[in-house]
């Protein structure tokens, strides 16, 4: 009989499909090639892997990614499966382009809540930063997700400076007008930005400063696994809510870290800084009947390695790893 492993509830980040239709400068070469096909996982495989996790740790939340896990052929069906799990929270990130067709689906299939990126409230910013993306469109997609019940939605924004760093409050003020719970990333050097990163840098300290001329903060408490440091804010004309800064560059949250990462070609990933993972594609199709206890030791032993202080660097693109 498999025995649990002693480890806190564990937050697992699936990556769809290495697919995306934008190009985010700081998160995916122009030319970037994809996987084949028959390399990605199936529904059937990532809920083979999902029930060997659950079979030896807790699992706090599955989360939904990509590339852009909206581009994924009949995604709701995996939603409903996975919701079928029992897991507690159900939630995914997209850039919200398809987010105003699929959302309704997504809600009626079991998803419990979206992450919304969202980088900048000047169309012509948006278009640059994203490679070609609409700025209506994922607009209107976040709008769709609030009216359906996908909430509370996080927004999140990557800032980079002399591209969006000047819009901090105007992307606060969007987001808590919303009801939204904002937050605030900062680049992390992998993939294609790591040339750039020093000059592209805007540390969540800068940021907090910028937007502490709109709103007083105060301080809440945060969970040893949470990647946000958050705060109630409030600002002019009654607005109220909470701003998040996620900063693995300036306040690394490796030591409680409880996320484990399953790229789109069966790829186990402990840690994002590193970006280099144990394939378990392999497990994950053999029928053979110790598959899935090897897997579980896998899980396992990657979890056991995972506390120290890692230093990003790694290669493979956001888009690859799953973001
Ligand atoms: N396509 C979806 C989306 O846009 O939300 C999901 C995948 S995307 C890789 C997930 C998140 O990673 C996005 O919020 C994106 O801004 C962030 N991201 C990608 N590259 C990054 C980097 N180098 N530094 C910080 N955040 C990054």
């Amino acid at each position: 009989m498999s025995r649990m492993l002693d480890y806190p509830p564990l937050s697992l980040r699936i990556s769809v499909t290495d697919r995306c239709q934008l190009r985010c400068v700081y998160c995916t070469p122009r030319a970037a090639g994809t996987a084949r096909r028959s390399a990605r996982l199936t529904f059937d495989e990532i809920l083979r892997f999902v029930r060997a996790v659950q079979g030896r740790l807790a699992l706090r939340k599955v989360h939904l990614t990509g590339g852009e896990p909206l581009c994924r052929p009949r995604i709701a069906d995996l939603v409903r499966s996975l919701a079928g799990e029992g897991i507690g929270e159900l939630a995914l990130t997209t850039n919200g382009q398809r987010l105003t067709k699929l959302a309704p689906t997504l809600k009626r299939a079991g998803l419990r809540r979206v992450n919304v990126s969202l980088d900048s409230l000047d169309p012509q910013v948006f278009y640059t930063l994203t490679g070609g993306g609409r700025l209506a469109d994922t607009l209107a997609g976040l709008d769709a997700a609030l009216e359906c019940g996908l909430g509370p939605v996080k927004l999140n924004t990557v800032v980079l400076r002399g591209y969006n760093d000047s819009e901090v409050v105007s992307l606060a003020r969007y987001g808590l007008e919303r009801g939204c719970h904002v937050r605030f990333l900062e680049l992390m050097p992998i993939g294609c930005i790591r040339r750039r990163f020093a000059r592209l840098f805007v540390s969540s300290a800068e940021v907090q400063s910028r937007l502490q001329r709109a709103f007083r903060f105060e301080p809440l408490p945060r969970a040893p696994s949470a990647s946000s440091q958050d705060f109630r804010v409030r600002g002019d004309r009654d607005l109220e809510g909470t701003l998040g800064f996620i900063s693995p560059e300036s306040a690394p949250f490796c030591a409680g870290c409880t996320r484990l990462r399953l790229t789109s070609t069966g790829q186990l990933i402990a840690c994002l800084a590193r970006g280099t993972g144990l394939r378990v594609a392999g497990l994950l199709r053999s029928n053979a009947p110790e598959a899935m206890e090897r897997l579980q030791e896998i899980v396992g032993a990657l979890l056991a390695r995972k506390q120290a202080r890692a230093s990003f660097g790694a290669a493979q693109p956001m888009l690859a790893v799953g973001g």
